[in-house]
């Protein structure tokens, strides 16, 4: 069973530390900056052993090398991003696995947010860290690829199980809902969560992670019946 941790960083960032009992090994998705990652780890007596990138935006990377610095750790990420990503030690693509201790990720090609962005699901432990893909209600912008590879990656990812955990690296929830109840006025299940999350935002708690089955009863990108209306939402929420 692994330990999963939500590190808040910059103004809307998730670190995520993730520990393997087991093992003792300890990684980190997505860095953005080094120093609160050490903080957590050193508190909680662990030793990063390991950090996953996403994709190469420095809100994911930016503490990729001062963590490697002070702990000697291994980083793995997209391989068709290693020359953005020069701290890289390993390179995964789908079809590749990485793994913390005994306990193994699959690694899923999601291009679109950047080309060669990546999301690793961990099946035993239903969990899935995927980045700037998929967030609570929205999807990331475009900056890379096409509508047509976001909506393949949204049928990627809501094939896995309804319990599945999406730990995604922003808190973007209540500005996607608000679009989101644009989207689909009519659709119970959003307004239900939208009220939630209010709440939760109030209090100044996390959204995240969400489920899929969340995702897929009230996401507006994952719910888009193509490639077209996945386009068309997403100019509307840049716009937004
Ligand atoms: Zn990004
Ligand atoms: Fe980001």
């Amino acid at each position: 069973m692994l330990e999963i941790i939500r590190i808040p960083v910059l103004s809307d960032n998730y670190v995520w530390l993730v520990h393997e009992p087991e093992s003792l090994e300890t990684m980190v998705v997505d860095p953005a900056v080094a120093e609160p990652v050490l903080a957590e780890a050193d508190k909680r007596g662990w030793k990063i052993t390991q950090i996953w990138n996403t994709h190469w935006h420095p809100d994911h990377t930016g503490g990729n090398a001062a963590i490697k610095e002070a702990t000697g750790c291994q980083i793995i990420g997209p391989e068709a991003e290693r020359e953005r990503i020069p701290t890289l030690d390993r390179f995964v693509k789908e079809g590749d696995t990485a793994r913390l201790g005994d306990v193994v990720a699959d690694v899923i090609d999601v291009p679109a947010h950047t080309a060669g962005h990546i999301a690793f699901y961990f099946p035993t432990e239903k969990a899935a860290f995927v980045g700037d893909t998929l967030f609570a209600m929205g999807c990331g912008r475009l900056f890379e690829g096409t509508a047509e590879q976001m909506y393949d990656n949204m049928r990627k990812l809501e094939k896995l199980p309804d319990a599945t955990k999406i730990y995604c690296a922003h808190e973007y929830t209540k500005s996607n809902g608000e679009y989101a109840l644009v989207a689909e006025p009519d659709n119970l299940a959003l307004k239900e969560r939208m009220a939630e999350v209010l709440t939760l935002r109030e209090r100044g708690e996390a959204t995240v992670p969400t489920t899929i089955k969340l995702e897929r009863a009230t996401n507006p990108f994952m719910r888009a019946a193509s490639a077209e209306q996945l386009a068309a939402r997403r100019i509307a929420k840049d716009n937004f």
